[in-house]
């Protein structure tokens, strides 16, 4: 089967669909190849059967992400301030009891979009047609002609004028066949650009109601042996369905499901006591384990290294391949706001693209 568009764009997650809301706006027709069953990627709202809804990807932004702050603005979503408190749990050594720590005054609040961060997520779709966008369709190899590009996913291929992957570009470099190849520093630093949170675990934990407030906990934790390494109040802006959620230790990926919520429950009891664990539900999300998020590297890369790197803010293939995605941004890159920065910089590209 072949269907043609203009602008391909490869991944439906904050960029890609930041991408498309802005050609549309500018009247410009685009297609989103998507490999999950759902739109987001690293943005994922998961909702519990109790209607709790927990982050289990990008959770926070602050003031400074200014490129996002508009953008939440413009398309009328609300944020509110993440709650920590005064005082936090402190947990040093596994043996001894957590101690109670004053936390310092917090300059630069983090704060979250109300619903959720997949309303920004399904704000966005909004602007994307049920025809402009294939799900379950991962990209498998773009090859470059000489009268357009031609992306293939099984039995599928899609011509275009223009190419633009989202991907984090370890992942594009794992993925996806180029031909004809990029030039090889160019795949060298991709496969050596760190997938900002691709090594993380997120867990939350629902409660029907917030009994860490009535023992004196604001709910936030650190720990120095985990499971939970950082840990939140998740509670909605209105007050009315309640979590803690937080960060597990990276190496719990190496652990089994049962085993690793065994190790929560454990820390979250001595921590809270036996309230804590009459919770509604529970939720993980192991991102080294999503293949459409994470390859492992060929060589350890450091967080962050080569994000934002100025490889990644020219055109290949004579303007029909843009590789875009956070990671690539030249601003907060890995984040949010890079993901919005990434789409604004291709937009403009594409704006003035002879090739579009
Ligand atoms: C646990 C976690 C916590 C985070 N916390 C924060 C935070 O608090 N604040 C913040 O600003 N940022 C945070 N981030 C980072 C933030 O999520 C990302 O910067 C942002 O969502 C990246 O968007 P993107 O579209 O560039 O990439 P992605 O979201 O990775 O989107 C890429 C898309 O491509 C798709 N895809 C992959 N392979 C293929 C293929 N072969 N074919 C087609 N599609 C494909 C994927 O499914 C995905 O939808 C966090 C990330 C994680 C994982």
């Amino acid at each position: 089967m072949m269907q043609e568009t203009d602008v391909l764009i490869i991944g439906g997650g904050l960029t890609g669909l930041t991408l498309n809301y802005l050609l549309r706006k500018a009247g410009y027709a685009a297609l989103i190849l998507e490999a999950r069953d759902r739109l987001g990627g690293r943005i994922w709202t998961k909702t519990t059967t109790e209607g709790v809804k927990i982050d289990m990807g990008a959770t926070w932004l602050g003031q400074k992400h200014t490129h996002l702050v508009q953008l939440l603005q413009e398309l009328k979503l609300p944020v509110f301030q993440q709650r920590l408190g005064t005082k936090a749990l402190f947990e040093q050594h596994q043996q001894d009891t957590a101690q109670i720590v004053p936390l310092p005054p917090n300059n630069e609040p983090s704060y979250r979009i109300q619903g959720g961060t997949s309303a920004l997520i399904q704000a966005l779709a909004r602007h994307l047609p049920d025809e402009a966008v294939l799900l379950d369709t991962p990209g498998e190899k773009i090859h470059a002609k000489a009268d357009g590009v031609y992306t293939f996913s099984g039995a599928l291929t899609i011509k275009s004028k223009v190419v633009v992957s989202t991907l984090p570009p370890s992942l594009l470099s794992h993925r996806i066949e180029l031909q004809p190849a990029l030039p090889v520093a160019l795949i060298r630093l991709m496969q050596q650009t760190h997938t900002w949170m691709g090594e993380s675990i997120k867990a939350g934990v629902a409660y029907a109601q917030p009994f860490w407030r009535e023992h004196g906990h604001t709910g936030t934790a650190f720990s120095h042996t985990g499971p939970f390494t950082e840990l939140y109040d998740h509670t909605d802006a209105e007050e009315e369905h309640f979590a803690l959620k937080g960060f597990l230790r990276n190496d719990m990926a190496n652990l089994s499901a049962p085993d690793r919520k065994r190790l929560v429950e454990g820390q979250l009891l001595k921590f809270f006591g036996q309230p804590a664990l009459e919770y509604a539900s529970y939720e993980e999300t192991v991102w080294p384990m999503e293949p459409y998020t994470y390859a492992p590297y060929e060589h350890a890369v450091l967080p962050h290294q080569n994000n934002g790197h100025a490889m990644y803010r020219k055109p290949y293939w004579n303007g029909r391949l843009f590789l875009a995605g956070s990671e690539t941004a030249d601003a907060f890159p890995g984040y949010m706001e890079g993901a919005v920065r990434s789409a604004e910089w291709v937009y403009q590209a594409l704006s003035k693209s002879p090739a579009r």
